[in-house]
């Protein structure tokens, strides 16, 4: 893990409510045995847990009966490896160049993007002389990871390209599971389905935070959400079934009186309309705190509401808080930039981009308090 500040020495905190991601992982895993199959729900934990701290969250599922965990990087598996030495970790990147003897020591489980990386993995397999854990990963439309359809027909036609390998997984990822209208749902059900039919034995899986909402056929035999754990809303438009992870608040440094028609922050980008007090939050944009966020982004000073003002800066924003009653404005008090009240996704509309920017931008400054840590 990242060299955190203790709490003496932070100017914010980022709380991690591991009850809550444990709580979203049941609601999940439940929603892939109401037909009656057993089907097993997996954990996404690639960026560091979607910035939320791997290391803590895996060790808080596995405690809740998580066995299966996909990172992007195979040092992130490296890393979660510590955490959870009995879990089975999967590294959607694949295997690199050179790291194979990594993966065999640590259990890392490369998925398999082309037939390239299954005859690498197969020849490690060899070369240790045991049976390894391969994904097979089939690219049913994304264009982007995975087995091309033509390379996926030389591996159903000769299934020696797999020997000595365990075929642990076959999986694909979805294009727009948040959109259940867009027929490319379906289409990609229906090549995976092929595709399984056509490789026996194989355990299988497609559906992402969003494809678990797909319904059943969607489900397959392990699901693999991520951002839904962590409380972002995997049915837009819709409510949000999911419980907030994540609570970022950064202290008031100072708070000042500015006259009428004062200008505020870098190129005075807001003036004041009426003799106000500006708040100053010890974040910006090198906290993840996007910039774009300036003028619109909004932060709650003991349950009020109240909005960014001027620039963002790469240490500071400011705040508007001549409304807000004295008392609860004064340094050394807290302003909550994410949570119940501005949840990832809110930011995210105002920041023209989704909850899962919002989370994987979070920075490193912030002390980091884990509720509900598994003993
Ligand atoms: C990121 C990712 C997931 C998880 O997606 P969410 O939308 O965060 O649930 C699942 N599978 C693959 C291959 C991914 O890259």
């Amino acid at each position: 893990m990242p060299p955190f500040p203790p709490a003496h020495l932070a100017d914010a905190v980022l709380t991690v409510d591991l009850d809550a991601v444990a709580a979203n992982w049941r609601y999940l895993r439940d929603l892939g045995r109401v037909a009656g199959r057993p089907v097993d729900c997996a954990a996404v934990l690639k960026a560091d847990g979607y910035g939320l701290g791997a290391q803590p969250i895996a060790q808080r599922l596995f405690a809740e009966g998580c066995r299966h965990f996909f990172v992007a990087h195979a040092d992130e598996g490296v890393a979660l490896r510590e955490a959870v030495p009995e879990a089975w970790i999967c590294v959607l990147n694949g295997l690199p160049p050179g790291a194979d003897a990594d993966f065999v020591a640590l259990g890392l489980v490369p998925a398999l993007n082309d037939l390239g990386q299954v005859s690498a993995w197969r020849s490690a397999a060899q070369r240790y002389a045991q049976p390894l854990d391969a994904v097979v990963h089939l690219d049913t439309g994304m264009n982007r990871l995975g087995l091309a359809a033509e390379e996926a027909a030389l591996l159903v036609n000769d299934r020696m390209r797999l020997r000595g390998l365990r075929l642990a997984l076959l999986m694909s990822h979805l294009v727009s599971a948040e959109k259940p209208a867009d027929p490319i749902n379906r289409q990609q059900l229906e090549r995976f389905r092929t595709f399984v039919s056509r490789m026996p034995g194989a355990p299988a899986s497609l559906a992402n935070s969003s494809g678990v909402f797909l319904g059943a056929d969607f489900h397959f035999d392990l699901m693999r959400p991520g951002a839904a754990l962590y409380g972002i809303n995997p049915t837009p438009g819709a409510a949000n079934p999911m419980r907030q992870a994540a609570t970022l608040s950064a202290r008031i440094l100072q708070v000042r009186q500015i006259d009428a028609m004062s200008g505020v922050g870098y190129n005075h980008d807001w003036r004041s309309a009426r003799p106000s007090r500006i708040a100053v939050v010890a974040a910006g944009y090198a906290d993840g705190y996007m910039r774009v966020l300036g003028n619109r982004g909004e932060v709650v000073i003991d349950n009020h509401l109240a909005r960014v003002v001027g620039r963002v800066s790469m240490d500071l924003l400011t705040v508007d808080v001549t409304d807000l009653p004295e008392a609860s404005v004064r340094p050394g008090a807290f302003a909550e930039l994410i949570g119940p009240h501005q949840t990832p996704d809110q930011i995210a509309e105002k920041a023209h981009t989704n909850g899962y920017e919002v989370l994987t931008s979070l920075g490193n400054r912030y002390h980091r308090a884990y509720v509900g840590a598994a003993p």
